[in-house]
């Protein structure tokens, strides 16, 4: 390979030393490129550290022995579909054999005379010790080595490429790049103690002791977590370049308005308000996240907000995943307010209306109610994402007005940005919203989330966000009486759920997914699991067991993930209108579903849940005037599992429970699949407060002295290629 070339972008394919079969294997681990293939970690280390001598080996010992190959031979087993190498080693104190499986290429690497040294685990039966499938490394001269003396690198593997043939190449290009420039500044990595990039490198795969590779795993942590910060930092400086119509509020309007509510405020909804008008009264973009329980009150506040900028002849546009979601916030805000300037429009797939006035709701079409938002005439507009986002305007064909323009809906004068569990929205989205003559421009933006994210998260990940938090729900509301059942009461709780859909209420049953695992082993004889899901099969013959034997004279409906998107909403619509008594689910329930009438909220296999997940279920209930249930079912005896479900018990809000759950069990369940592709080093990192922190100082530091990085073009480069690589949405 003409090395001089190689840089970390490097494709692998483009370079001539790696064989071209393993290259769908790499691809497979994700590793592309050179730079892929030197951040490809190990997720631990094997102690080889010193070499034993043969006669002392025991049974079960992970070991290193060093020796010459005194025989060697391949033969075919028994039923003639697998060959075995034994090969005999020797040192000066005795000889055991060595036993690979269906790896016939070991004989030529191994001769008799072949000094090597052997790695691996001592097995005993009855012909006496040995070792199966052992790494093994021959010494040439010098007895440097790399797979079998000192600490050594485990990786993720796949099939057909160890973490061997990982190191080897590793090693190679380690080699051949031997200064990789330092893309962290010098100032940075001193203040915080850290090794320089080509070190760390080749500490965190090569390490000299335990303590460099933690040094080393430390940098790459703090990288990641001070690059995310960079990241945030950079988005709020640049949007606070850009700017917004100011919506303001006299003291003594905002009293007026308030004093309309059929409901007082809460006090953290007060708190939020006011950093809600606070934002949105400055000449530049808003960019807020608003989280709070379900109920807490979250769109009762923007709602005010969006009447905040009508009053400035400004448009609020409420954008939500669903058509139910939609529907919801289309309810809650025209119950609020008797009347609205300007009107209310609710926009979706099926759906189009304006509310003016108590009394006054016109039904249009959707092409007529497009003109309308387009002239500017409604000044709130709730609707689908897709809908108003996008250009896959179902009018389009319809119609040449309105939204036949490309990029969906167009506002002529949007104030606000009001999205559900959409945590960012960048310049050019806001942009999109706009029209031509106003972009200059942009609408402020609030994300509602009921996704309860811990401190620290939220700090790591949406540092750009500006965050106001409800954590209290109106008064009145009835608490959810929680229980955790053993299974030998559930004939109990099942007499229970029949008295009350006998007075009239509705049930939810959640199953967990089931878990199958399938254990194999590879070459190296480390074992895999290959979990196999099958959450649909339970649910069905749940529900057969329940339709049939439990509650025949009940009206029980299924909802999973495998149904089709009409078939789901058909169940829940009749679930939504009475119709179903039972509705036997697995976690898709989860997504916002709001039934005032179902009062007990019945989990099986609770323990298979995160806490997070848990108060969401159990926030599906509780919801209308009756008092509700939730009811924790478990097999588990385990102290661990009652702590988690009891911490649900006692629990004052999500937040709460949010960073409770964090705790116990890491931080990969509330970043779910977006941060995937993560390394479980950086992943990690994001829990480290303290880490977040000094990563923030540094970044921020750093952004003050050069805010746009211009003595630092490695950084900035690899800021861009983060920005695009990891979904950040
Ligand atoms: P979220 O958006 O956080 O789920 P909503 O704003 O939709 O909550 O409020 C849930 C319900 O509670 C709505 O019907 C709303 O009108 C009502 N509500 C909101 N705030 C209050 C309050 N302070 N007191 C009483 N009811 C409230
Ligand atoms: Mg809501």
């Amino acid at each position: 390979m003409s090395q001089n070339l190689v840089t970390l972008e490097t494709r692998l394919e483009n370079i001539q030393g790696i064989m071209p079969k393993f290259l769908p294997k790499l691809k497979k681990l994700g590793i592309e490129t050179v730079h892929d293939l030197l951040w490809h970690f190990p997720t631990r280390y094997e102690d080889y550290s010193t070499i034993s001598k043969i006669d002392q080996l025991k049974p079960g010992d992970t070991v290193t022995i060093r020796g010459e190959v005194n025989r060697v031979s391949t033969r075919r087993a028994w039923n003639r579909r697998m060959y075995i190498t034994e090969v005999l080693v020797v040192d000066e104190t005795g000889g055991i054999n060595l036993v690979w499986f269906n790896q016939p290429f070991i004989s030529k690497a191994l001769q008799e005379g072949t000094r090597a040294n052997f790695a691996g685990k001592v097995f005993e039966n009855k012909t006496g010790k040995h070792m199966a499938n052992p790494t093994f490394e021959v010494l040439r001269g010098t007895a440097q080595t790399t797979h079998t003396a000192g600490l050594v690198a485990v990786y993720p593997e796949t099939r057909g490429l160890t973490s061997k043939g990982l190191r080897q190449y590793i090693k190679t290009f380690l080699d051949i790049l031997k200064d990789i420039e330092d893309f962290l500044p010098e100032a940075v990595l001193k203040k915080n103690d850290l090794p320089e990039l080509s070190a760390a490198l080749r500490q965190i795969h090569f390490p000299s002791s335990k303590a460099q590779a933690q040094r080393a795993q430390a940098r790459f942590a703090f990288e990641y977590v001070f690059l995310l910060q960079l990241n945030n930092l950079k988005l709020r400086a640049d949007l606070a370049k850009e700017k917004a119509p100011k919506l303001a509020v006299s003291d003594a309007n905002l009293k007026k308005l308030l004093a309309m509510l059929p409901f007082t405020l809460t006090d953290s909804q007060q708190q939020s308000l006011k950093e809600i008008l606070a934002d949105i009264s400055r000449p530049h973009p808003m960019n807020r996240l608003l989280q709070g329980d379900v109920g807490s009150g979250k769109t009762a506040v923007a709602a005010l907000a969006a009447v905040v900028a009508a009053a400035n002849d400004r448009q609020a546009v409420f954008m939500a995943p669903t058509e139910v979601l939609a529907r919801q916030h289309y309810h809650t805000l025209t119950k609020m307010f008797k009347k609205f300037d300007g009107g209310a429009a609710l926009i979706t797939g099926s759906e189009a209306r304006v509310y003016y006035e108590k009394g006054l709701e016109e039904k249009k079409t959707k092409a007529a109610l497009i003109k309308l938002i387009e002239s500017g005439a409604i000044k709130t507009i709730i609707g689908t994402h897709s809908l108003i986002a996008s250009g896959k305007d179902p009018v389009k064909s319809h119609s040449d007005h309105g939204a036949s323009k490309k990029g969906g809906v167009h506002f002529p004068d949007p104030g606000i940005v009001i999205v559900d569990e959409q945590h960012r929205f960048g310049v050019r989205q806001r942009a999109a919203l706009s029209d031509k003559k106003t972009a200059d421009l942009l609408p402020h933006f609030l994300s509602m989330s009921a996704t309860p994210i811990p401190r620290t998260l939220a700090l790591a990940v949406f540092g750009d966000l500006d965050v106001s938090t409800i954590n209290e729900l109106p008064k009145g509301r009835k608490e959810i009486i929680t229980k955790i059942v053993d299974p030998e009461n559930r004939p109990k709780a099942y007499g229970f759920v029949k008295q009350h859909i006998k007075a009239g209420r509705q049930v939810f049953i959640i199953y967990p997914r089931i878990e199958q695992a399938e254990v194999t082993e590879d070459e190296s004889g480390s074992v895999k699991k290959n979990v196999a899901w099958s959450e649909s099969k339970a649910v069905k013959a749940e529900h057969e067991r329940l339709s049939t034997k439990v509650f025949p004279d009940l009206r029980v409906g299924m909802l999973h993930g495998k149904l089709k998107a009409v078939d789901k909403k058909k169940v829940m619509e009749d679930f939504k209108r009475g119709v179903i008594d039972v509705l036997v689910s697995t976690s898709v329930v989860e997504v916002g579903v709001d039934v005032p009438n179902a009062t007990i909220m019945v989990i099986e296999g609770a323990q298979h849940f995160g806490l997070a997940q848990l108060y969401q279920f159990r926030g599906r209930v509780g919801r209308g005037e009756h008092q509700s249930f939730c009811f924790l079912f478990t097999d588990s005896h385990s102290e661990t599992t009652h702590k988690r479900l009891q911490a649900l018990i006692d629990a004052k809000n999500g937040f709460e429970l949010a960073e409770k759950d964090l705790e116990l069990r890491g931080p990969g369940q509330f970043l779910g699949d977006k941060q995937t592709g993560l390394p479980d080093l950086a992943m990690n990192s994001l829990n480290d407060i303290r880490l977040v922190k000094s990563a923030r100082d540094s970044a921020s530091a750093l952004l003050k002295k050069d805010p746009e990085l211009a003595t630092h073009p490695k950084l900035a480069e690899k800021l861009d290629n983060l920005s695009q690589q990891v979904h950040l949405e």
